[in-house]
């Protein structure tokens, strides 16, 4: 009897709704601000963002960003700034994804996709260099062999930063502004945001 009753409690269960998921080949859509694998951004126009500051470097609480600045040559600027990022490094066997660096960052060059998937088998893999982290041409990460994308998780990268970034100028400061970013264009303020409120 008492066989019997156990045997209805797991009966019942099997026609419930199912609470875990086929992980890796089903996914949950991850949150808009999802912190995830680096990228590093270029203008609409083909330029990169970094300018070489070093301010995410210096906020790093794990210490696992390493950048120098170079001045642009003058014929063929890399940045519309003074310089630019020549070398820039992230070490994730150190990286907490705390978000700092992004927050730092004066003109949204270093953002955060959504990728969380990704594993090494020796160091040098581990720590990205500036061609790794680089957007490609259509303003997407470029994708690794040991990185497992799924779709969308290179999209709005960082549309969540601009609110609280003042894209280089004072006079930005509190408001809500976006910078053009290759592939995207001109994003739209998020919810919550109202276009009065922008420059
Ligand atoms: S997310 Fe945090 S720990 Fe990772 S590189 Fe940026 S500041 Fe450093
Ligand atoms: S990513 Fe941003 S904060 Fe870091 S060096 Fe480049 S411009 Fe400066």
């Amino acid at each position: 009897m008492g066989r019997l009753s156990g045997f209805r409690v797991t009966l019942a269960q099997v026609f419930k709704p199912k609470v875990t998921e086929h992980y890796p080949k089903e996914k949950r859509p991850k949150p808009e601000r999802f912190h995830g694998r680096h990228v590093l951004n270029r203008y609409e126009d083909g330029m990169e963002k970094c300018i070489g500051c070093e301010l995410c470097a210096g906020v790093c609480p794990a210490k696992c960003i390493y950048v120098r600045g170079a001045d642009n040559p003058p014929d063929a600027p890399v940045s519309p700034g003074e310089r630019y990022g020549f070398v820039y490094e992230i070490n994730y066997l150190r990286c907490i994804h705390c978000d700092l660096c992004v927050e730092a960052c004066p003109t949204e060059a270093i953002t955060e996709s959504k990728l969380f998937e990704f594993s090494f088998t020796n160091r040098e893999d581990a720590i990205y260099t500036r061609d790794e982290l680089l957007v490609d041409d259509e303003g997407r990460a470029r994708r690794q062999p040991w990185e497992l994308w799924h779709g969308g998780e290179d999209d709005r990268t960082s549309a969540w930063m601009r609110a609280t970034a003042p894209s280089g100028s004072a006079e930005f400061e509190g408001r809500v502004s976006w910078s053009g970013e290759l592939g995207f264009g001109v994003r739209l303020g998020e919810k919550g945001q109202s276009e009065e409120s922008s420059p």
